[in-house]
């Protein structure tokens, strides 16, 4: 077997044509697990990502503003417009070899009990019921080294807000992330410096390469080539043009096309490709709205130190909600403080004194990704009722919480609303506050691909395969049919597997 390589388009300077077994379109969690599936199967796999090629010495010598602009898609402004009472949701996603999984919080969960059995009893997918999954869970869990998080690595904002749970009977568990030798810096979300984060790009990747995969940075992928009603290769740009702006032609001929662009950008290659049932190409795509609470303590808190991300409630997932932890680090922290000038200047002076807890929403698809002229989606969302109806109860039951660790005042994810004492809670008037001044972010996007039991349902099958076009699969957050509640990417990276596994298995 000879080994493969990372290579860059970047100054390639001419055309490049590619010819291999696989070709794999985004480099990302889905992308990268079947990538390296199928290469170590044997077969010779051509991965290719958009964006750059970049080590953790390099992620960690960047300043967050620089990450952002150098790894992070659109600089991290993208965003889902909210239609009606909606919020706008600011979206963020990874642009690197190693997609979003470079950016995670490293946070791990199978994908729930209760969502397989709706996936397999209400959708009739066959083969996913939590025994059918298991080994795909431990395999990927293996891979990627997911522990769980030691109660002495909790952050001290944790810390508070674990014991005002406790105070009010509410359960919080540790959580369960991707590391090796993890010291608990903080940078996660920028990419790990130390490699301790086990990402694709650290955990897969280079097995690929080992086994003979070539991957492409700076190759920008625009449409699947179909001849005779079948997938035979990709055709793009690389972006080895000034400022990365595409200048050369891409063209990969392979015996097999496995997208995996995420749920954001893989719709618009089987649009313009005029694939995909058009019904469910880029619709239904499900967010996970995430909101995120503040409590100011009179003591220091100093809540960057230790895991950002250490543990969770599941306890009102019947209602739809997951309490999940997180810091941000103090530069975004102090401009999402209110007031300007010396009152901000006083708020942000006191960023040591607060702790911070997340809650995101298991959410029905109200997202539609629209293709336009150009190659960047727009993107719409209008939340179920149901859905906007638990943001007031999301934000009022963490600012409790933070309440009866101790908290002075809250903040809550209402744009302009200064800090809120424990009497004044109660009075927060959520009837008039409209879902333009709601603060509400997603890293999360799925299902704008889906899978299903039939072509009049879905886009792909239960094994990612596109409905009626041989010789191309999804394999990434889009095929997901629901959300989840949880995080997605160990979900993510074991329907990869399965559809990687299925792929090996059929090979002629
Ligand atoms: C800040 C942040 C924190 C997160 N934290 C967690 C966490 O703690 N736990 C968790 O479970 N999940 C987390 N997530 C979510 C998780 O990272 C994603 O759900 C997962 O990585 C999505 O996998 P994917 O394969 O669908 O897409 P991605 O991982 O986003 O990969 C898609 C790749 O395709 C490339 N691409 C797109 N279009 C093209 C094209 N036309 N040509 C070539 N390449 C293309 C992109 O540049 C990207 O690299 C986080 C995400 C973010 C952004
Ligand atoms: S907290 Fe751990 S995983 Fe996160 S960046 Fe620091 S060393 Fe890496």
């Amino acid at each position: 077997m000879t080994a493969g390589a990372y290579r860059s388009a970047r100054d390639h300077g001419r055309d490049l044509v590619l010819d291999a077994d696989v070709v794999v379109v985004g480099s990302g969690a889905g992308g990268s697990t079947v990538a390296t599936e199928l290469a170590l199967s044997g077969l010779r796999v051509v991965v290719l990502e958009e964006g750059p090629n970049v080590t953790s010495a390099q992620l960690g010598a960047m300043r967050p503003s620089e990450s952002m602009r150098h790894v992070w898609r659109d600089g991290a402004v993208t965003a889902a417009l909210g239609l009606g009472d909606t919020p706008t949701i600011n979206v963020t996603m990874g642009r690197c070899v190693g997609g979003s999984s470079v950016l995670t919080g490293a946070v791990c969960f199978r994908i729930p009990d209760p969502v397989l059995g709706e996936w397999t009893r209400e959708l009739g997918l066959a083969g996913y019921t939590p025994r059918d999954m298991r080994p795909y869970f431990e395999h990927v869990e293996k891979a990627i080294h997911v522990e769980e998080v030691p109660v002495a690595m909790r952050s001290r904002s944790t810390k508070l807000f674990v014991e005002g749970a406790a105070r009010k009977g509410i359960e919080m568990k540790p959580m369960r992330r991707n590391t090796k030798g993890c010291d608990g810096c903080g940078r996660c979300n920028f990419g790990c410096p130390h490699g301790a984060k086990m990402s694709v790009d650290v955990s897969y990747l280079p097995r690929a390469v080992v086994a003979g995969a070539d991957v492409w940075s700076h190759t920008l992928v625009e449409r699947v080539i179909v001849e005779g009603g079948r997938a035979v290769g990709v055709r793009g740009r690389l972006l080895d043009g000034e400022a990365g702006k595409a200048k050369s032609r891409l063209t990969v001929r392979a015996k097999r096309v496995v997208l995996a662009c995420g749920a954001w950008l893989t719709p618009g290659i089987l649009r313009r490709s005029g694939l995909g049932h058009p019904r469910w190409v880029g619709t239904g795509m499900t967010l996970h709205p995430g909101f995120r609470v503040l409590g100011r303590f009179d003591q220091p808190v100093d809540g960057w130190k230790g895991a950002l991300q250490s543990a969770y409630s599941d306890q009102f997932e019947r209602e739809g909600i997951t309490l999940t932890g997180l810091f941000v680090p103090t530069g975004v922290l102090g401009a999402t403080m209110p007031g300007v000038g010396v009152e901000h200047a006083q708020h942000a002076a006191r960023i040591g004194h607060l702790a911070m807890f997340g809650g995101i929403i298991h959410d029905q698809g109200g997202g539609t990704v629209h293709t336009l002229w150009g190659r960047d989606p727009v993107v719409t969302y209008r939340m179920a009722a149901e859905d906007r109806a638990r943001i007031p109860r999301i934000a009022t039951l963490m600012a409790e919480i933070f309440f009866a660790a101790g908290a002075r005042e809250v903040f809550l994810p209402v744009l302009g609303m200064r800090g809120v004492t424990a009497d004044a809670l109660a009075k927060v008037p959520w009837e008039k506050i409209h879902g333009r001044r709601i603060e509400c972010t997603s890293q999360h996007p799925l299902g704008s691909a889906r899978m299903g039991s039939s072509e009049h349902n879905s886009v792909v099958n239960g094994d990612g395969a596109v409905w009626n076009v041989p010789g191309l699969w999804v394999a990434d957050g889009s095929i997901l049919p629901t959300s989840l509640g949880v995080n997605p990417q160990l979900s993510i990276m074991s329907v990869a597997t399965r559809v990687a596994w299925t792929m090996r298995d059929a090979r002629g």
